[in-house]
């Protein structure tokens, strides 16, 4: 956080915390530090705060965006979208954002609230039919005079902005904690693993920490069954066409983004929705992180990931950092069923009589 006095909200997009998971390490039985980029400390509460301001910043200074006449249109599962919205806010421009119908309630709310048009689409709709968010979002670009997609599954702004900023403050803050007895450093960021869902995230900061770091470092991607993200393709075969719960990681095509250069990522494993909300539950109750879903598909995708050969050697060797990426926080999803069930379940009885004992007129 910049101890200035900033120009607008845009100033508090990133520079987010790299903070110990040592509870979960130690449930885990790891030896290795395990670390998390926690990313919903961002101004408008996800990773993707990055990529909206990067995008648009880069289309103003190329002349594509012109104050008063350009119309910011964007697919997304509501992240970038909140992003761009509070953007498009701070300068002025009309947003409109397309949102499958899977994306919470809570998303659309932010969005409406910081003045974006939302319009819902099936959640089925194949991402290159005409009604699919991507589809429906090109129609409008071609009916809305000054209509424009800055189009995150292409921009090349996306995955930079991770390189520039969200890679580099990993380094650095690994970088920079002194190795001591108590807690021992290899210095060096070991492992990352992250979900993937436009693949900007993995592949930014892939490289900026192979280029400028640690080229031996292994990038973990995590894809949600369902999805067909995740390499070798004999991954995906599962629950091929299964709808997941997860919101903002998995897609059924490639973009661009993460087919550009697959080398960044390394080795992929693959997360049911079940482990990936238990583990959100983890992180809640053993750390105090009020993270989002896909937080915990990053979470038990390591933990899978750990009981690979590669893994295994990493998680019982002292001092190596392992960072995972948790990309937004659990405000927007605290209407979905999932959420609820976790945080309103009943409480120990004990405790329940505790309480009620206690409340006891005297
Ligand atoms: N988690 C959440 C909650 C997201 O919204 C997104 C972005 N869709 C991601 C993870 C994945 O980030 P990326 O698009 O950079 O792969």
């Amino acid at each position: 956080m910049s101890p200035h006095i900033l120009d607008n909200a845009l100033g508090a997009v990133g520079n987010t915390p790299l903070i110990r998971l040592d509870k979960v390490a130690a449930q885990l039985g790891l030896k290795c530090n395990l670390l998390a980029k926690v990313e919903f400390i961002s101004v408008g509460g996800s990773i993707k705060d990055r990529i909206a301001k990067a995008m648009i910043e880069a289309a103003e200074k190329e002349g594509k965006l012109i104050p008063g006449q350009s119309v910011v249109i964007e697919p997304t599962s509501g992240n970038t979208g909140i992003g761009m919205a509070m953007a498009c806010a701070i300068k002025g421009y009309r947003c409109i954002i397309t949102l499958p119908n899977k994306m919470s309630l809570e998303k659309e709310a932010a969005l409406r609230a910081l003045g974006a048009e939302v319009v819902r689409t099936p959640t089925e709709a194949a991402w290159d039919s005409p009604e699919s968010h991507i589809g429906v979002a090109k129609k409008l670009q071609r009916k809305i005079p000054g209509g424009i997609i800055l189009d995150q599954y292409r921009n090349v702004n996306n995955p930079l902005i991770h390189e520039t900023t969200t890679g580099p403050e990993i380094i650095k803050a690994v970088v920079s904690t002194p190795s001591t007895a108590e807690r021992p450093s290899s210095g060096k960021v070991d492992v990352v693993v992250c979900g993937a869902g436009t693949g900007g995230t993995i592949t930014g900061v892939s490289r900026a920490i192979k280029k400028i770091h640690n080229k031996e470092c292994i990038m973990v991607g995590v894809d949600p069954k369902g999805s067909i993200l995740a390499l070798p393709e004999t991954l995906n075969t599962a629950e091929d066409g299964a709808q997941y719960v997860v919101e903002g990681i998995g897609y059924d095509f490639i973009p661009d983004v993460l087919s550009r250069d697959p080398e960044n990522v390394d080795t992929w494993v693959k997360t049911g929705d079940e482990e990936s909300f238990a583990a959100v539950r983890v992180l809640m109750r053993s750390e105090g992180l009020l993270v989002g879903g896909s937080s915990g598909s990053a979470l038990s995708g390591a933990e899978k990931w750990f009981k690979s050969e590669a893994g295994k050697r990493v998680a019982q060797t002292e001092g190596l950092n392992v960072v995972l990426i948790l990309a937004d926080g659990i405000r927007n999803y605290m209407s979905k069923p999932w959420f609820l069930s976790m945080a309103l379940e009943a409480e120990p009885s004990e405790l329940a009589g505790n309480i009620a004992d206690a409340l006891k007129d005297e």
